[in-house]
């Protein structure tokens, strides 16, 4: 199996965008049968790079295809190598759920928070988009944000502040908190709320990278720029299936 992850993920590594594409849609039964799996499985993160939901190039505008691609293939790709290297050396099996690991991260070292942190924060980032994204959740999740922030435009303005004002890295956050109210928040480097070392806990439905590689090629220093063209491809469809499962 961890032959055949690798030899997958050498293949990504080499592969065309076209390539890439293919590769992507042979996730997606995988994906969706997560999704439609209902509230009884919660999804446990491995320490495997999965393949990219859509081509390097399937955000633009918003995400150019040269961000996309040096952000996962060798940004997000160093998180997942590191962290499997990190979990070798401090005694965690490496079919753990990463979950279980960011729970108990004060234990253990430096690299793994970082690694562990950074490997989770992208898998669920990517995921978090989509081309085209709906432009805003329905259901139960657009009723709990009307409840939690007032309105959707509230919500909005206060979830870009928090990304706007994170000094130096790191990211934005809606998560579901201990008492099941969603709250806005940001985490530095690559800490999230998932880490009982973080300050702001719950359960992520959504974060945004706010790290200078995830827009420094198309925005330069504009992170408001970025964070205001972000919403058009954030996928709330996936977003509502993590409200779902805290539900
Ligand atoms: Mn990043």
């Amino acid at each position: 199996m961890d032959n055949f992850k690798n030899s997958r993920r050498q293949f990504i590594g080499k592969s065309t965008k076209a390539g890439l594409a293919l590769t992507a849609i042979s996730s997606l039964p995988a994906y969706f049968s997560a999704c439609a799996s209902g509230s009884a499985a919660k999804e446990a993160t491995g320490f495997d790079q999965q393949p990219l939901p859509y081509a390097y190039n399937a955000l633009e505008p918003v995400i150019d295809a040269m961000t996309m691609e040096l952000h996962y293939s060798k940004h997000a790709a160093a998180y997942s190598k590191n962290l499997k290297e990190a979990a070798q050396a401090e005694g965690i099996d490496a079919n753990t759920p990463l979950e279980n690991v960011l729970a108990n991260i004060s234990k253990y070292s430096t690299k793994l928070r970082n690694n562990g942190g950074g490997h989770y924060n992208h898998e669920l980032f990517w995921k978090c988009m989509k081309p085209s994204g709906e432009g805003k959740p329905s259901g139960k999740l657009l009723a709990a944000i009307e409840k939690d922030f007032s309105s959707f435009d509230a919500f909005k303005t206060q979830f870009s502040d928090a990304g706007k004002t994170r000094f130096g890295s790191g990211w934005a956050w809606l998560v579901v908190g201990p008492d099941k109210k969603l709250v806005i928040g940001s985490t530095p480097n690559q800490d999230n709320p998932l880490m009982d070392a973080s300050e702001l806990k719950g359960f992520p439905l959504l974060g945004v990278d706010v790290w200078e590689h995830a827009y420094y090629l198309k925005y330069q220093n504009r992170r408001p720029e970025y964070l205001e063209a972000w919403w058009n491809v954030v996928n709330w469809g996936y977003v509502q299936s993590r409200f779902e499962q805290q539900a």
